[in-house]
């Protein structure tokens, strides 16, 4: 069907129904033609004529001059109609709409038969009006057992509903050159809830948590249930990637509430990706795969936060394979080291290294760790090199102290696979019995993502540390989790507050930072620790601000064990130099 245009001033004769104005019998003529069933909708979506109402046995009084376009539909469909009545209205062009009638008015329609809608705006004699032509379908046998539009559970739309509301979405985005937003959500912990309190309440956490992201959304935006613990939002008519990485944060924070459940209370969290038509996109499949692959991301980051899909992950899932392959070549061939930082306190006094690793890809790239641990972390990799880096750094620190008469402690990371694989205690023993280090010099360092990932097991792991009498130490602190309730549920031995509170110091915000951190890990017994200290002036400021410990360029960058070694007979003074320049290069 075309957009027609009429002349208001003709004569109507042989509508089913019509309204009190004059109506114009070349529209109604098209009307009769186009399909089975013929609307004519104000602006506002009210209907002003009707035709071929009997052409669609079962549809009752439901459509009737001067009702609303919208009452034929479920409310959860009314942000997706607007959009489309809109988009006819201001486009011109024919817009196609297979939303479900309304549960009752479809009732007495034929077994297996549905409406589909095309929507066409028009202007004509200064009124403007839109065309919504019905054809009815009978469907094949074949699609007679079409599975429900709805998630039992929690009465939210289906991953198919979802689809076809984004193919919709997309589709009206693109006549209106706007943008249309898919995010997947991943929550965590219901294994927790249904273990601990029965799946009764594993099923109200996962309808509370619809109706809760629900509550935040607009009227147009459609939360659906994907699949056990993941949910899937249609946020159309949203192109700024900010306001959807907001959008996104959003939810999070508002899932990191306690949830009663049972009248007990549970903390979840939750992860996000996003993807965005037209920029990640043109195709609702497109927008899956981007936003399941940018969930994906922002779990191996640690969760707890939105990722969106773009150049970057698309580019990252290619570099990682190859990165992969070259990284177990790299092992095989002996590429990997452990390079140590000086850790040092307030004063400058040397008290330990945090052990790095490194590695020299055939013999002469270094790659960071900040690409190659991840893959690692992906590919399994991490087990032996964590369980690896954890011997040799014992080990190292145990060599450096009984020749030296010292009691240096070592800082080794941990990454949250290594970390909750199951033979990582096992590691941590193995480690401690190698290198004749006392436990207590032996201090893991875990991300706030690491710990909340799965709250339960990180707390049964953590005491199994203590119980070793390793330490504890939170690492990039104030980057992760925006919960503090974690700091009283684990036991920890200190917080390493992230140097991007550090770099810019003596910016008044990062001071207040520095200063509200500094002043909690006191209370708490703590010991705080600024990472990436490179000047002077950074240092002093840190000391006036309450902090324990000091790691950074301006102490020592990260060296070789020997180089290290012999910082420890030196005393490691921090150098001296201008409180405004910074470490020289290594
Ligand atoms: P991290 O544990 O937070 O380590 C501190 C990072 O800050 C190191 O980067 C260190 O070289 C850098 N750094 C230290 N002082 C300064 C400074 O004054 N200025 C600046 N700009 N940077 C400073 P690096 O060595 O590239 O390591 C990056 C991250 O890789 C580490 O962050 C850690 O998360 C991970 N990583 C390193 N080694 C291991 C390991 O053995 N196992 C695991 N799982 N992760 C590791
Ligand atoms: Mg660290
Ligand atoms: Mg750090």
């Amino acid at each position: 069907m075309r957009p027609v245009a009429f002349d208001s001033t003709t004569s109507p004769g042989g509508a089913e129904r019509m309204s009190e104005n004059a109506h114009p019998s070349p529209l109604l003529a098209l009307f009769e033609a186009a399909g089975d069933l013929a609307l004519h909708l104000d602006s506002q979506g009210c209907v002003t004529h009707v035709a071929g109402l009997e052409r669609v046995p079962g549809l009752g009084d439901g459509i009737q001059v001067g009702r609303s376009f919208f009452e034929l539909f479920d409310d959860e469909s009314r942000g997706l109609l607007q959009a489309a009545l809109e988009a006819a209205s201001a486009s011109k062009l024919r817009i196609p709409l297979g939303l479900p009638l309304r549960a009752g008015w479809v009732a007495d329609m034929p077994p297996h038969s549905s409406l589909q809608w095309q929507l066409s705006g028009y202007e004509a004699g200064g009124r403007r009006g839109i065309m919504a032509v019905a054809q009815q379908l009978s469907l094949a046998p074949d699609q007679v057992m079409a599975p429900a539009l709805h998630d039992a559970l929690t009465g939210l739309p289906n991953r198919q509903l979802l689809e076809d509301r984004c193919a919709q979405a997309i589709a009206i985005s693109r006549r209106q050159d706007r943008g249309v937003a898919l995010m997947l959500v991943n929550l965590k912990g219901l294994r927790k809830v249904n273990d601990a309190l029965g799946v009764r309440a594993g099923d109200e956490l996962l309808a509370t948590v619809g109706q809760r992201m629900l509550s935040h959304l607009r009227a147009s935006d459609t939360v659906a249930r994907m699949g056990a613990d993941e949910y899937g939002l249609l946020l159309p008519d949203m192109a700024d990637p900010a306001r959807v990485l907001k959008v996104g944060q959003q939810l999070l924070a508002l899932l990191e509430a306690p949830f009663t459940l049972c009248g007990t209370e549970v903390h979840v969290s939750a992860s996000a990706g996003a993807a965005l038509y037209p920029r990640s996109g043109r195709s609702h499949e497109d927008l899956l795969l981007g936003a399941a692959a940018a969930l994906k991301a922002s779990r191996e980051a640690g969760g707890g936060r939105c990722v969106l899909y773009d150049q970057e992950v698309r580019a990252d899932a290619r570099v990682a394979l190859s990165i992969e392959s070259a990284l177990h070549q790299g092992v095989n061939k002996g590429e990997l080291y452990l390079d140590y930082q000086p850790l040092v306190d307030i004063t400058g006094k040397l008290y330990g290294a945090e052990a790095l690793m490194r590695w020299k890809q055939g013999g002469t790239v270094q790659v960071s760790p900040a690409l190659f641990i991840p893959v690692a972390e992906d590919c399994g990799l991490i087990h032996i090199l964590g369980a690896w880096a954890l011997k040799a750094a014992a080990s190292g620190i145990s060599r450096i102290n009984q020749e030296k008469h010292t009691a240096l402690t070592i800082s080794v990371n941990v990454s949250p696979r290594q970390f909750r694989g199951s033979r990582f205690l096992q590691s941590v023993t193995d480690a401690l019995a190698l290198s004749g280090l006392p436990p207590e010099l032996l201090q893991l360092e875990i991300t706030e993502g690491t710990l909340m990932t799965d709250p339960e097991s990180a707390a049964n792991l953590l005491s199994g540390l203590t119980d070793l009498g390793v330490k504890v130490a939170v690492d990039d602190f104030g980057t992760g989790y925006s919960s503090l309730a974690y700091l009283k549920r684990f036991s920890l031995s200190a917080l390493k507050i992230d140097q991007s509170f550090v770099r810019d110091l003596p910016s008044p915000k990062d001071l207040a930072i520095c200063r509200s951190v500094f002043s909690m890990t006191r209370e708490l017994g703590l010991r705080s620790v600024a990472e990436g200290v490179e000047t002077e002036a950074q240092w002093h400021i840190l000391r006036d601000a309450g902090c324990d410990a000091i790691q950074g360029y301006f102490f020592g960058r990260p060296m070789p064990l020997s180089q290290f070694a012999s910082r420890v007979t030196s005393g490691l003074e921090p150098p001296a130099q201008p409180s405004h320049t910074k470490a020289p290069p290594p």
